[in-house]
């Protein structure tokens, strides 16, 4: 590692973390330079942030979108195409950090590979964790690899830990908004639109997880990620509703004592932690002031509305790939979701099915988990031309 600057690659630097990645480096821009920075298919936003920032090189994941960014950009780096680029940015070897912040399945073998750099990985992409959990985590210990959250509970619960040990930890408590539904009554689910459930209260964040945060799988995702990050059992973490999102989470100690993390709902915060982990630099980014939010609330989480919430439990104890069919599940449901052709309900049962359904294998390899990915798309995608037709 260089002392004062730091190469940067962010994968999935035009989605929302990406972006906000790109502000906290304007503020601290004499501590890193860029590697490379990839898309999926927006090419304007790329374009712009190539110019701007002059990365090393660019890598664009669909070829049909390389071709269009190749031929009209005044960008003079490299520019990757396909799946093969962007594996090829997340090992750059001149690379000190990757920030992982792709959606989905897509993060795993990106992230896997920029481990087996020995990179330090700054991790957005929880559903890396909940489908290859095992995988990612038994490769960083091999390559002696620092996973650093970038979650803002994550990486709360990373603050509440410095200088503490894992041992004296009695639980985690994983704080949720409860998403834009959270009062909403049960009767009312089905007819829920996709305007109302991309309208968070608190976070700005991209399409896919602002759904995941309507039906809480982003919770029950959070509880998996907070599993493999601090390798504590599934019983020591929980979930507590914290309407305002100010305590990003808590962890208790043995000794009765409780640490929380409080901020404003600002992914620059984490983001600008995870970077610089474990110093701290300043950032002028607005502050915290508790007289003006008066009252902070927490509720006990309701299974019952959000079963999603429940089902990532029931993946977890399944173990194996119960949590890769439910990722798989779940990022086909919600595309249909945002496409309005199913209701927000359908998603969890169509991950329950999937669950139900696809053969769970007990301690899989990356193909496997892969295999697993591929069989449950397609046969939820073959339950929504049920559905329709
Ligand atoms: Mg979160």
């Amino acid at each position: 590692m260089k002392p004062d600057n730091r190469i940067l690659t962010i994968l999935g630097s035009t989605g929302s973390i990406g972006i906000q990645t790109l502000q906290v480096l304007e503020s601290s821009i004499e501590k890193f330079s860029l590697g490379f920075i990839t898309a999926n298919s927006k090419i304007d936003i790329l374009e712009h942030q190539a110019i701007k920032f002059n990365p090393v090189g660019v890598a664009i994941s669909d070829e049909k979108f390389y071709s269009e960014f190749k031929n009209k950009t005044s960008f003079k780096g490299k520019i990757l195409c396909g799946k093969e680029g962007v594996l090829e940015a997340a090992s750059y070897n001149e690379n000190d950090i990757v920030l992982s912040a792709l959606v989905g399945f897509s993060g795993v073998q990106p992230t896997l590979a920029a481990i087996n750099t020995s990179k330090t990985v700054a991790l957005a992409n929880k559903e890396t964790l909940v489908s290859a959990g095992s995988i990612i985590t038994s490769a960083a210990k091999e390559k002696n690899v620092a996973i650093i959250a970038v979650d803002s509970e994550h990486s709360a619960i990373l603050q509440c830990l410095v200088g503490e040990s894992i041992d004296t930890v009695e639980k985690i408590i994983l704080t949720a908004s409860g998403g834009p539904f959270w009062t909403t009554p049960e009767e009312e689910f089905e007819s829920l639109s996709v305007e109302q459930a991309l309208e968070h209260p608190n976070w700005s964040m991209g399409n896919k997880i602002t759904i995941d945060s309507a039906t809480m799988i982003n919770k029950g995702f959070e509880v998996i990620e907070a599993h493999w990050l601090f390798g504590l059992p599934i019983k020591k973490i929980e979930v507590l509703i914290h309407p305002q999102s100010i305590v990003h989470s808590m962890v208790q100690f043995v000794d009765g004592s409780v640490k929380a993390q409080l901020g404003i709902p600002d992914m620059r915060i984490p983001i600008s932690y995870a970077l610089n982990y474990p110093k701290r630099l300043s950032y002028n980014f607005p502050r915290l002031e508790l007289s003006e939010i008066g009252i902070l609330t927490f509720e006990m989480p309701d299974y019952f509305r959000f079963p999603c919430l429940k089902l990532a439990y029931d993946a977890f104890e399944k173990g194996g790939t119960a949590t890769a069919v439910l990722n798989a599940a779940n990022e086909v449901a919600v595309n249909t979701f945002l496409e309005n052709k199913i209701s927000l309900p359908e998603i969890a049962k169509m991950i329950e099915k999937s669950l139900n359904k696809i053969k769970i294998i007990a301690q899989p390899t990356l193909d496997e988990i892969i295999e697993t990915d591929k069989e449950t798309r397609l046969y939820v995608e073959s339950l929504i031309n049920e559905n329709i037709k």
